[in-house]
């Protein structure tokens, strides 16, 4: 809690008087030999990785770089699913035959991703997979209604049973699969952020596909993040939000999906139906940090903008954007009342 008040608090300087940023430019301005290092990396978890840094010594910045970016290909050879020797895959192959021992760190994230499943009413829900993983959007692969229902029961985060003393993972039943791709990518850019810090970096931003973390300012000026317009091409954006130490994810159908039929089939899926949850276009969470912020912006998708924005508002730490089916937007209470923001229609 206590990070998220200092993460409020950070969010209302975010918005300087004029006067106030040129003091700030003036008072701010880098040493010269220093500079911004910026590396773009595609592949590593399957997304595009982009990672921007302000050194004192541009090969130490470099450095910096390769480490974050090491750090991110250990999370992908533990948790993707798409690796059957992975962690995760294991957990998969095993869980349900009796308590498994697992790192630390997955039942870290584990135990995480439990607990947004109980702050979104269950509409966050790792076990998704078992009926998730019938899909393949790619290859415009979907379940059919039979084996939806079949495959049903076996979503419920509570069949994901954590013994915290001997740091096992147990199904409760045949047929469970986790999943950890809506929580992974923003993990990946706290974890880089965290190895930035260790090295002293105190200005960054950190990019795993929809999910994003900032570190510090440029300069006396906020970093300029942009929403993409769900109805047009990847360059047309609905808004650009100036951060400061925050995190921002943004969740569409428009990423991975195919059209059936003139129905949307898509990769995010309601855990109480099995079907592509289809009931907002795309979905902004700003917050503390980007495990946060990707767990949080499929609720909307499940829930619709009403409900979604109500756990939104109840959240001290966090703030959301929501382009509806009819792409109209909603705000949530911290961006109406934030200074230069648009208010809600
Ligand atoms: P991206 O994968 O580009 O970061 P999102 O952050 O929107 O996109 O996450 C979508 C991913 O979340 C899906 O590909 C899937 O792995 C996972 N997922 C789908 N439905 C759910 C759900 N109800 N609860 C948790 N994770 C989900
Ligand atoms: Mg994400």
């Amino acid at each position: 809690m206590k990070s998220a008040i200092l993460w409020k608090r950070a969010k209302m300087k975010n918005y300087p008087s004029v006067l106030g940023l040129v003091v700030a430019l003036i008072a701010l301005s880098p040493p010269a030999h220093a500079e911004w290092v910026r590396r773009v990396v595609d592949g590593i978890m399957g997304t595009r990785i982009i990672v921007e840094l302000w050194s004192e010594d541009p090969a130490k910045g470099e450095a910096a770089i390769e480490a974050v970016l090491d750090e991110m290909r250990h999370i992908d050879t533990t948790m993707s699913t798409y690796k059957p020797a992975s962690e995760v895959s294991q957990v998969n192959d095993r869980a349900a035959s009796g308590p498994m021992p697992i790192s630390q760190e997955l039942f870290d994230l584990l135990t995480t991703a439990k607990n947004y499943s109980e702050i979104t009413d269950g509409a966050f829900d790792i076990t998704y997979a078992s009926v998730g993983y019938l899909y393949d959007f790619r290859k415009h692969v979907r379940p059919t209604e039979g084996q939806i229902d079949k495959a049903l029961p076996a979503i419920n985060y509570r069949h994901v049973m954590l013994d915290p003393a001997n740091h096992t993972v147990q199904f409760s039943q045949a047929g469970v699969r986790i999943d950890l791709g809506g929580i992974a990518k923003g993990y990946a850019v706290d974890r880089g952020i965290d190895v930035l810090k260790s090295l002293n970096i105190t200005r960054a931003f950190v990019s795993a596909g929809g999910d994003s973390r900032i570190i510090g300012d440029r300069f006396g000026k906020p970093w300029i993040v942009g929403i993409r317009d769900p109805s047009k091409g990847e360059d047309a954006v609905i808004a650009r939000i100036p951060l400061v130490n925050a995190a921002i994810s943004t969740s569409g159908d428009y990423e991975r999906y195919f059209d059936e039929d003139g129905v949307r089939y898509h990769h995010i899926i309601d855990p109480h139906t099995g079907h592509s949850a289809s009931k907002v276009r795309s979905a902004t969470v700003i917050g503390p940090y980007a495990t946060r912020t990707d767990g949080l912006s499929k609720t909307a998708f499940v829930l619709g903008p009403d409900k979604a924005m109500e756990i939104y508002d109840r959240l001290d730490d966090i703030d959301a954007i929501i382009v509806k089916l009819d792409g109209s937007v909603i705000h949530s209470k911290g961006m109406q009342s934030a200074q230069g923001m648009p208010s809600a229609h």
